[in-house]
């Protein structure tokens, strides 16, 4: 244990059992989706020395004291399913898990929100909002684990997002304590973008309001491309329908698919489109739509039997990566029109083990989450190089003109290129207001100084080293 033992005291003194530091929690705690090599967890300080179950507003308040006037740092969790590295310690401290966050829900039926703890797993939130005649406007694919909290301050995006934007946009209102230690609440008139993709560096957020929309059911048609050429060129004219999703599967992840559900689908890119439908003739229109859009782009129609299994398979991420016994996952943001030389290239490189899984978030961007699925535990060494290539084709800059999904700890140094120079300047302007002593996750957003030789930083030396041992 490296807290000094004034340190541990005041945690306790104010916080009690949910203060804990024996080995099985802090080993718990050390990571998050994606656990990492050997030779990188040397490099950080990723084991925590205490993790805190955080109850209240006002027990995250006495927190940012302790930890403001005895330097620790605080690193955020809540699902930890990011496999970005966001929810690890860079500088060991404390973690605080916002799990527990007292609950709440209150449905405001004529602004079309709902006021809740930002610890509210997705499917939970969904289940309640749905007995009331609403749902969420958009919800990651991660939907069963992760937490309304972290998919915000991780910038995401998912299901939904083509038509209602990611989760800035989902956002009426936030309450954040601050690691000054002053709680204030966000609305649309103060620039709650600071928060999107923040990673839990500007403050904690402690309650969230988010924009709904009525239960509108959902129609569902599905299909099938031989080519990257011919999914891309597919993805835009599915997009003019003006969907509320497009999601596609990649050839090894629908041989995947298959093995799960006894089918036997061809291998090759399958996608399926949901549009929000009320009336008889909105179905039609969808399916005269669709139909066009199949034909203009030399796809294949998919029997409606299958399409109901894959809509359903688009939560068995979880359950895919939990059986495999070694896995690699990382996320990229692609334009469709610039990116099918990197989509061959990627698959090239990966042959066999690759697995994508796309959503368009816009209509003419995607994200493609790409999971390494291996039959075996593979060496430390392996790892390691894999990590490395996976790093090179999320950030190398190229004509795909393709940007990290997130920066958490991974992808630090990159919060620029995923929302602009002015956006960095307005977010460095605020860290230095609100957290001048950098004890509100530090190591994440803006690259952090390597730990062993603390003048450079760490994003060059895992620049440089996916380059030289690639
Ligand atoms: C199979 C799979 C599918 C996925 N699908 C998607 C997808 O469709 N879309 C998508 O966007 N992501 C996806 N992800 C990534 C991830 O699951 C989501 O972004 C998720 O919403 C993160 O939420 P979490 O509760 O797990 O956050 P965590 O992993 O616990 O935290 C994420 C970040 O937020 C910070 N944080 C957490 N809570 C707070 C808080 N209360 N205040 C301030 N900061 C906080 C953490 O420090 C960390 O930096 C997927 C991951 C996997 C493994």
């Amino acid at each position: 244990m490296t807290l000094k033992k004034t340190t541990r005291t005041s945690f306790t003194r104010h916080l009690g059992k949910n203060f804990k530091d024996d080995y099985t929690t802090l080993q718990v705690y050390s990571r998050d989706m994606a656990d990492l090599p050997k030779q990188v967890k040397l490099f950080i300080g990723n084991v925590p020395d205490g993790v805190i179950q955080v109850r209240t507003k006002e027990d995250m308040q006495k927190i940012y004291q302790i930890a403001n006037e005895t330097k620790v740092p605080i690193t955020q969790r809540s699902g930890g399913t990011a496999g970005f590295g966001g929810s690890v310690p860079y500088k060991k401290g404390v973690v605080v898990d916002t799990k527990g966050l007292e609950h709440h829900f209150l449905v405001d039926p004529l602004e079309l929100t709902v006021t809740t703890n930002p610890s509210v797993v997705f499917s939970d939130l969904q289940r309640q909002l749905n007995l009331e005649g609403f749902s969420l406007c958009a919800y990651p694919s991660s939907f069963h684990s992760a937490t309304v909290g972290g998919w915000i301050a991780h910038g995401g995006h998912g299901i939904g997002s083509i038509q209602y934007g990611g989760a800035l946009e989902q956002i009426a209102a936030l309450e954040v304590v601050l690691p000054t230690g002053e709680i204030k609440r966000y609305t649309e008139e103060d620039d709650i973008s600071l928060f999107v993709g923040s990673h839990g560096t500007l403050g904690t957020i402690t309650e969230v309001a988010l924009r709904l929309k009525f239960d509108i059911p959902l129609k569902h048609q599905g299909c099938t491309f031989d080519s990257p050429a011919e999914l891309l060129n597919g993805l835009k004219h599915l997009a003019e329908i003006k969907p509320f999703s497009i999601w596609f599967l990649n050839p090894d992840h629908v041989a995947l698919f298959n093995e799960l559900f006894g089918y036997n689908l061809p291998r090759s890119y399958l996608a399926i489109i949901s549009k929000e439908v009320s009336f008889e003739e909105e179905e039609q229109q969808f399916n005269t739509l669709f139909n066009n859009a199949i034909r203009s782009s030399g796809g294949q129609i998919l029997d409606r039997r299958y399409i109901k299994d894959i809509w359903d398979f688009r939560f068995k991420g979880f359950t895919l990566i939990g059986e495999s016994p070694d896995y690699l996952v990382t996320e990229v943001i692609l334009p469709i029109e610039t990116s099918e030389r990197y989509f061959r290239k990627l698959i090239s490189k990966f042959r066999g083990k690759i697995h994508l899984e796309g959503e368009m978030i816009s209509p003419t961007h995607y994200a493609l989450l790409v999971y390494l699925l291996f039959d075996e535990k593979i060496s430390d060494i392996k790892k390691m190089i894999l990590f490395l290539k996976l790093y090179k084709v999320t950030t190398k800059r190229s004509k795909s003109k393709r940007t990290p999904y997130s920066t958490g700890l991974w992808f630090s140094g990159y919060y620029s290129s995923i929302y602009g120079k002015d956006q960095y300047k307005k977010y460095l302007e605020f860290k230095k207001k609100v957290d001048p002593k950098n004890i509100s996750n530090p190591g994440k957003v803006i690259s952090p100084k390597f730990r062993f030789l603390p003048i450079i930083k760490l994003k060059p030396i895992v620049k440089l080293a996916s380059k030289l041992m690639l």
